[in-house]
């Protein structure tokens, strides 16, 4: 008889929708749950967060890992505030601990996506590797001579244009690539385009049926994604840069000419030749898969 496989939950808090997922050490996802990201206010996420764990905990289960988007106190792992959510100063491992009596580790939900990129998808066998989730937000991680950085990594957060737009929910921050390449802004174009109501899915369908208008707002921001691209190779002169999150998954074949271009035209050699930019392996399941392998990290005692 063979032994059942452990299995972690993991949970992928986005600022539009929350999926958990029961996941093994191959990343396998063995039952998941997903649901709206509630806008309201901190306790009704959290109450989701538990709902959510709540629908797919038994007996197997062996530790909890969560994927939030937020930064968090490197030494103490509380939760900071988050930019896209209602979610402040907030102790997730405490409170999870408490309420399932499970261990529970916690990591910034792009950290986590890369964490999974890395260990299991587009980038097994890499050292040096950046990840770019494009989402409602826009969030970055960074591995670096084979160890996931565990800072703060918030690549969506660098300037791209001096006195831009103003950056998204609580950052105050201007032209910065989340405020100008993330599924936001697509829906912000999409507006533009058509009104009240238009989402960045819109935009995208419109693009894959050939709308002229639709097919240039996203090339300025694959154009936009590549530029920034460009920048982190000159910076980490990655063996690879990842791109996934619902957005960057859902409209990748349309951001990827433009971002190969505009990348290229900005990295340094040899980088402007032989940069390596994929969609993420794992699709939009790299946060939730990334977050169980970071409850089998705190199983293991390495967190
Ligand atoms: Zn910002």
């Amino acid at each position: 008889m063979s032994a059942l496989p452990e299995l972690v939950i993991g949970v992928d808090l986005g600022g539009t929708k929350t999926l958990a997922g029961v996941v093994d050490r191959d990343g396998r996802i063995h039952a998941r749950h997903e649901i709206q990201t509630p806008e309201g206010s901190e306790s009704e996420v959290i109450g989701a967060l538990d709902e959510a764990v709540e629908s797919l905990v038994d007996e197997r289960i062996r530790a909890l890992g969560y994927g939030v988007p937020s930064n968090l106190d490197r030494s103490t792992r509380r939760l900071l505030r988050a930019t896209n959510l209602p979610l402040g100063d907030f102790d997730l491992v405490g409170h999870a601990g408490f309420r399932f009596g499970l261990p529970v580790g916690v990591e910034n939900d792009a950290n986590a996506a890369a964490l999974a990129e890395w260990k299991l998808g587009a980038g097994r066998g890499t050292s040096n590797l950046v990840m770019l989730t494009l989402g409602t937000g826009v969030g970055g991680g960074v591995v670096l001579d084979g160890r996931l950085f565990r800072g703060w990594a918030e690549l969506g957060h660098m300037v791209l244009q001096v006195g831009g737009p103003p950056c998204q929910g609580n950052c105050h921050g201007h032209g910065h690539l989340e405020a100008v390449a993330s599924g936001e802004a697509a829906e912000r174009a999409a507006v533009a385009l058509w009104g009240e109501g238009a989402d960045a899915h819109r935009l995208v369908e419109e693009a894959r049926g050939g709308d002229e208008a639709a097919c240039a707002a996203l090339g300025r921001i694959g154009h936009y994604l590549g530029v920034a691209i460009g920048s982190f190779a000159n910076v980490f002169a990655p063996d690879l840069v990842v791109v996934g999150g619902g957005f960057g998954t859902a409209a990748w074949e349309l951001l990827r000419g433009p971002a190969d271009e505009a990348a290229r035209a900005e990295a340094l050699r040899p980088a402007d030749d032989g940069l390596r930019i994929v969609e993420a392996a794992l699709g939009d399941d790299a946060g939730l898969v990334g977050a169980g392998l970071v409850g089998f990290e705190t199983l293991d005692g390495l967190r």
